[in-house]
C-alpha cells in the first residue's frame, strides 16, 4: 500500500524499516493516540518514530489522510435477489486488506466513523465469504455487521471444527437456532402448499397426474432443504415438466403455488436479529 502525501509538515518513521514518510500533522491528529502524543511531547520535535514496518505505516497513514469512502452501492431489480443491493467491486477494499486496517483502527484509535466504514467494506463481502466475515465483525463488535452476515452463512454442520472455534459459543446457537428455524418453516410451507389447494384451479384433465408431479416434487424436496434452499425456485422447476408444461391450466396452478410459497418464504427470519425466539 503506497502513501503520498501532496503538502507535507512533519515526519514519521517507521523504525523497523528505517523507512520516513513526509506527512501533513493535521492529519495524524484525527487519531486520539496521536493527538496524546503530540499534547505532551509539543511541536519542537520533526520526526516521530513509530514501532511499525513501513507497511503497517503507510496503511495507517492512507486511513488517517484520505478515509475510504463507504463501497459504491448499485440496487438490483425488483425480483428479492439476494443481496438486493450489489457493490461497485472497484470500490471495495480487498477482504485481506481489513483485518489489518481494523487492527490499526483499534491500536491508534482511530474514530468510529472510520471503523463504520470498515465495516461497510467489510459486508460487501458477506455474499462470497460468509464466513470469515461473520467471524472477523464478531471480533470487532460490529454485531450489525455480524447479524446481517448469518444469512449467507451454510449450514453450520457444514463447516470443520477449525473454520468455527473463533466464534463464541452464544453465537455460534444463536446461528444454529436461526438456522434451524427456517428449515422448519420452510418445510412446514413446503409441504402446506397444495397445488390445486381445496380443489381450487383444479385442471380437469390433469388433476391426478399433476397433483402427483407436484407432491412427488416436494417430499423429495423437504428431506433436503437447508438453510439456504431456495423452496420456491426448487418447485418452480415443476412448472418446466410434463403435464404442466404443456396445460395452460395446470401451469397457472402452478405459478400460483410457487408465487404463495415464495411469499411465506420472503418472511421466514434470516438474520439472527430477526429471530424471535
Ligand atoms: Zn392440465
Amino acid at each position: 500500500m503506497l502513501f503520498q502525501c501532496s503538502n507535507p509538515d512533519f515526519h514519521v518513521r517507521s523504525v523497523q524499516d528505517d523507512e520516513i514518510f513526509a506527512v501533513r500533522r493535521q492529519a495524524l491528529c484525527t487519531s486520539e493516540v496521536f493527538r496524546d502524543m503530540f499534547t505532551c511531547c509539543g511541536e519542537s520535535e520533526q520526526t516521530l518514530d513509530l514501532y511499525e514496518s513501513a507497511d503497517n505505516l503507510s496503511a495507517l497513514l492512507n486511513l488517517l489522510h484520505r478515509p475510504p469512502p463507504p463501497p459504491t452501492q448499485i440496487k438490483r431489480d425488483e425480483y428479492h435477489l439476494i443481496p438486493k443491493v450489489w457493490n461497485d467491486p472497484k470500490t471495495v477494499i480487498p477482504l485481506p486488506l481489513l483485518p489489518r486496517l481494523f487492527a490499526l483502527a483499534d491500536k491508534y484509535a482511530l474514530p468510529e466513523s472510520v471503523v463504520g466504514v470498515l465495516g461497510e467494506h467489510l459486508l460487501a463481502h458477506a455474499p462470497e465469504e460468509p464466513l470469515m466475515v461473520y467471524i472477523l465483525a464478531l471480533s470487532q463488535d460490529l454485531h450489525h455487521v455480524a447479524s446481517r452476515t448469518t444469512q449467507y452463512l451454510q449450514p453450520m454442520a457444514n463447516y470443520d471444527l477449525d473454520e468455527v472455534k473463533a466464534i463464541p459459543v452464544e453465537a455460534y446457537h444463536r446461528v444454529v437456532q436461526l438456522q434451524d428455524t427456517r428449515v422448519k418453516a420452510m418445510r412446514k410451507y413446503l409441504l402446506s402448499e397444495d397445488i390445486f389447494p381445496h380443489g381450487y384451479g383444479s385442471c380437469a384433465t390433469h388433476s391426478r397426474e399433476t397433483t402427483h408431479l407436484w407432491n412427488s416434487k416436494r417430499m423429495n424436496l423437504a428431506v433436503k432443504v437447508e438453510t439456504l434452499t431456495d423452496v420456491a425456485g426448487e418447485m418452480e422447476i415443476a412448472a418446466y415438466q410434463e403435464p404442466i408444461q404443456s396445460c395452460a391450466v395446470c401451469r397457472k396452478a402452478c405459478v400460483a403455488a410457487v408465487e404463495m410459497l415464495r411469499y411465506k418464504c420472503r418472511k421466514i427470519p434470516k438474520t439472527v436479529d430477526k429471530l424471535n425466539l
